[in-house]
């Protein structure tokens, strides 16, 4: 089975392409992430299970299909949440687990901050939003929470994915799928793709680093107790 699917299309090209663009400015990268989102999921989903239903047109009864199930779409915080959108115009009746996980600067482990899924996801599809498939510690780690909830062979849509990326994730769950807009060269030093597009979640949101606030290098700690955790 191919379980590394590279999306070819010339209107996936175009946006990808422009997406890299360094000067597009964060509404215009939001907006091409979120078609890209849409391209993705609708290649990925062709296995989703359809069921017979009848519906009357105007002239008459016509038979069709529909969706058999509810699909899990877990985007991974920050830079997951931009595939979303194109995902749900695709499947209107996907539930929604958010998972948040940063890098660790120094070691790029997968540090998780936040988990909000089903607590049982036997027999679901479930699908991974991540737009940079990079190291794969991530991607690994969100498959693996979701496979602890009983998720089977998650599919992770990205715009970008790094060989080392593919290698990790395919080792570490042999039954997960990947489709992609592009496989790039490899990681710099730092872990980021290249040529890759930069770092996905502040060229969405404008902002000028990847950590939470509360893990900053010198942060201090946040009202309240603990360090803030956000994505
Ligand atoms: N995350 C990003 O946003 N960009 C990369 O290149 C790698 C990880």
């Amino acid at each position: 089975m191919e379980r590394v699917h590279v999306v070819e299309h010339p209107a996936v090209a175009d946006r990808l392409t422009r997406l890299r663009d360094g000067v597009a400015p964060p509404a215009l990268f939001r907006r091409l992430l979120e078609e890209l989102g849409t391209f993705l999921a609708y290649e990925a989903t062709r296995v989703l299970a359809t069921q017979p239903v009848e519906v009357r047109t105007p002239l008459g009864p016509a038979a069709g299909r529909r969706f058999a199930g509810r699909p899990v779409a877990a985007p991974i915080l920050r830079a997951g949440l931009g595939l979303l959108p194109g995902f749900l115009t695709v499947i209107e009746e996907a539930v929604v687990a958010h998972l948040g996980f940063f890098r660790d600067p120094d070691t790029l482990a997968a540090i998780p901050y936040y988990a909000n899924l089903p607590d049982d996801l036997s027999g679901r599809d479930v699908f991974v939003l991540d737009p940079m498939l990079a190291t794969g510690h991530t991607a690994a780690a969100a498959i693996g929470f979701l496979a602890a909830r009983g998720a089977r062979d998650p599919w992770l849509l990205c715009a970008i994915a790094a060989p080392e990326g593919l290698a990790h994730l395919l080792e570490a769950h042999p039954g997960a799928q990947i489709v992609t807009a592009a496989i790039d060269h490899g990681l710099n030093e730092h872990g980021y793709i290249l040529p890759g597009l930069g770092d996905a979640g502040d060229r969405m949101f404008g902002s000028a680093s990847s950590l939470p606030a509360g893990f900053r290098p010198g942060a201090a700690a946040q009202p309240g107790g603990a360090a803030q955790r956000g994505g």
